[in-house]
């Protein structure tokens, strides 16, 4: 064997382990460059019998399948998705045997990747439930259901009317027919009709049989009991009952005397289940359908969360909250127009003139606003693409990855964007009324508070939580708001009023409860003898508060927590506030733009963009992952050339070192060692 074999197969060895570790560290990198958006904490946990799809399992799923589909869609972290989760597990539950025909289902819109999904199926408000058809073929057979969803015994009345009419038109043929039995059919006859089943239910009702196709459904292949059904003058009916109403029979099959007669008239599909269960339950239980085991989406963990101070007005949380409502809650909507266009426009306006944040961030909807004034029609690839084109001329002065500090939650669906929505709009109220407080043509109702009610409105996903924000608008006398400190003290109160109303509620974080503004902690003299909020002391407070916008990094989490309140006291507190160079006034913005124009039209060279303030240089994402992983590639090759040199040089050194010093032990040695061994 050549001598100089086990040292090249060993550099050539740690060379590989070197270069294989470095391959490593660069696609961690880039992973975790390219991670962004929200994952969206699902509401639902595998203990419900529900399918949970996503934009890679929704079409097979659904498409073509020899089952019908009832689909929430819904969003983690709005309000009324949280408040009505338990409702609709509760219902699913219910209907769990109806899954081999009817499948509950759900989908998380606020998971960045079901948005395109959520969007082909035009659900721009959650929560939103849909049916889909058996052997359904595009998102038009989805058909919305805009019955009271908290129903839910009518709600499974409805789905079962949904069904039947289903079957009626498409006649498949795993489906039971839903028709009654002929007015000449005798019990005999359906008593030898069901073999060997050892039960026979029967439903008495006129049509539309509600309760009967719902029962009928649900022992849909049950072997041990059959349910069928007659109207009213069905011999069978008027030998039993003869009041007119829904009623029930349970027989033992070939059995003329029922084993249970219902004593009053049956409202409820569920109650003949109750009472079919109640008395035979034990001896079906073995024979039901077998439920196909549930898709449910994995339980994502909830991240430990530092629990920040959840009273700051943090930049962080301004610019997350601008960039949702920018990227994910505008564009929910296919397309933007009419109504919800108009709307868009004047809040668009509104925060032209008085959104927080820095220059670059105040040109942005300088830009946007100027740009949507002209649109009548706008889709929401259109919106998306212009968003994308102003900010990266700006520097990307907005975020694409959504961060929470004071408005992080205990949960990933807690808090968050609709926090900073609020945190957003006390600020605009607050920039307005400084603006303005002189201006005697400023209309707070028109030109601030209107536009941000009817934003909510159109624009907010959570649908309840916009429905009741106007209701509470029109009780809290929006239209008589006039003088321009109202301004703020208007949206002051309606949140006060907002937060009473959700204390103690699913949405309320358990770590950060929901109380009156400002709490004691805060502004302990903001409360009178007898701690009612006495406004002429807390207004001014939320008028400093709001004012003062903090620059506190995530990646340097201010040290003071929300247990380091004492005694109504905070003791410590944050120390970076937004550089006031940065806050301009609304005509500096103005007057920065005109400027631009006019050195674009002297010079006719492209229009200097901004130098950007994260450190991106405005490369779009994907851009940027490219250069650090050319970046980071080019490190690596360096190494490994240093490397392959060093360990050339090294076995240099020791050639030079045995047989260039004529084998010597000790080159410096005077005596060399062949001679002493000779
Ligand atoms: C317009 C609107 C309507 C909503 N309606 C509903 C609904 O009907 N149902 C539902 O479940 N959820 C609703 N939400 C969401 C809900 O109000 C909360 O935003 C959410 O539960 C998160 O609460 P939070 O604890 O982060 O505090 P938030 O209420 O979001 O408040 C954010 C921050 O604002 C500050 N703040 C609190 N109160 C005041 C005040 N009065 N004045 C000034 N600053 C204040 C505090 O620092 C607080 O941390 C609505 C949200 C909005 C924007």
């Amino acid at each position: 064997m050549n001598e100089k074999e086990p040292g090249v197969a060993k550099s050539l060895c740690i060379a590989a382990v070197i270069t294989g570790v470095f391959m490593l560290f660069i696609l961690v990198v880039i992973l975790a460059f390219s991670a962004g958006g929200s994952s969206g904490e699902s509401l639902y946990d595998k203990d419900d019998p529900i399918l949970e799809l996503d934009v890679d399992t929704f079409s097979a799923a659904i498409y073509g399948s020899k089952k019908a589909h009832f689909i929430e869609f819904y969003s983690s972290w709005c309000g009324a998705c949280i408040g009505y989760a338990p409702t609709f597990k509760k219902f699913a539950k219910q209907l769990e045997k109806w899954a081999p025909l009817v499948q509950v289902t759900v989908v998380n819109c606020a998971d960045d990747k079901n948005m395109p999904l959520c969007r082909e199926h035009s659900v721009s408000s959650y929560p939103s439930l849909r049916y889909f058809k058996y052997n359904s073929h595009n998102k038009d057979d989805g058909m919305k259901y805009s019955g009271d969803k908290y129903d839910i015994n009518k709600l499974a009345h409805d789905i079962a009317g949904l069904a039947q009419a289903d079957a009626q038109k498409q006649n498949p043929e795993s489906w039971p027919t839903f028709l009654p039995l002929s007015d000449t059919t005798t019990l005999e006859e359906v008593f030898k009709s069901i073999g060997t089943t050892s039960y026979l239910a029967i439903v008495v009702q006129d049509s539309p049989s509600v309760i009967a196709w719902a029962n009928l459904i649900n022992y849909h292949g049950n072997n041990g009991v059959k349910v069928a059904y007659v109207t009213q003058n069905h011999p069978i009916a008027t030998k039993f009952f003869s009041d007119g109403g829904v009623h029930a029979l349970l027989f033992s099959n070939g059995n003329q005397e029922p084993l249970w007669k219902s004593s009053s008239p049956v409202d409820k599909w569920v109650d003949v289940q109750d009472k079919i269960d109640e008395l035979i339950g034990d001896k079906i239980a073995a024979s039901g359908p077998t439920v196909h085991p549930i898709n449910a989406a994995p339980v994502i963990a909830a991240p430990s969360n530092p629990l920040n101070n959840q009273y700051e007005v943090q930049l962080v949380d301004l610019k997350s909250a601008m960039s949702y409502m920018l990227y994910k809650e505008i564009p929910r909507r296919e397309e933007i127009r009419d109504e919800p266009m108009a709307v868009l426009k004047q809040w668009m306006h509104t925060l032209k003139k008085y959104a927080p944040g820095t220059t670059p961030m105040r040109r942005l909807f300088f830009r946007l606003d100027e740009w949507i004034q002209l649109q009548s029609v706008v889709t929401a690839n259109e919106w998306i693409t212009k968003v994308d084109e102003i900010q990266q001329a700006l520097g990307n002065p907005l975020p694409k990855e959504i961060t929470w500090m004071a408005c992080a939650g205990s949960k990933p669906n807690l808090r968050g964007y609709t926090c900073g929505l609020w945190t957003l709009a006390h600020t605009i109220t607050v920039e307005a009324y400084k603006q303005e407080k002189h201006n005697t043509a400023f209309k707070p109702v028109i030109d601030v508070l209107e536009p941000f009610r009817a934003f909510i409105f159109h624009f907010l996903s959570c649908s309840e939580c916009a429905q009741n924000f106007t209701k509470e608008a029109e009780k809290n006398q929006l239209h008589l708001v006039t003088r321009p400190e109202d301004v703020y003290a208007w949206l002051w109160r309606v949140h006060n009023f907002v937060n009473k109303r959700l204390s103690g509620s699913l949405t309320d974080d358990p770590s950060f409860k929901k109380q009156q503004f400002p709490p004691k902690s805060l502004c302990a003299d903001c409360y009178d003898a007898n701690g009612d909020i006495d406004e002429a002391k807390a207004l001014p407070f939320v008028f400093k508060y709001y004012s003062n916008i903090k620059t506190d990094s995530t990646d340097n989490l201010p040290g003071y927590k929300v247990v380091e309140y004492k005694e109504g006291k905070t003791l410590s507190a944050g120390q970076r506030h937004l550089n006031p160079k940065f806050q301009v006034h609304a005509g500096k913005v103005d007057q920065l733009e005109a400027n631009d124009k006019v050195k674009n039209v002297l010079d006719a060279s492209p229009q200097r963009t901004w130098k950007d303030i994260d450190g991106y240089d405005g490369l779009p994402d994907s851009g940027r992952s490219h250069y650090y992983f050319i970046f980071l590639s080019l490190i690596g090759v360096a190494l490994i050339v240093i490397y392959c040199k060093y360990r050339k040089n090294r076995s240099k050194f020791w050639k030079t070192f045995y047989y260039k010093n004529d084998f010597k032990l000790c080159p410096w040695s005077s005596s060399p060692v062949k001679q002493n061994i000779v």
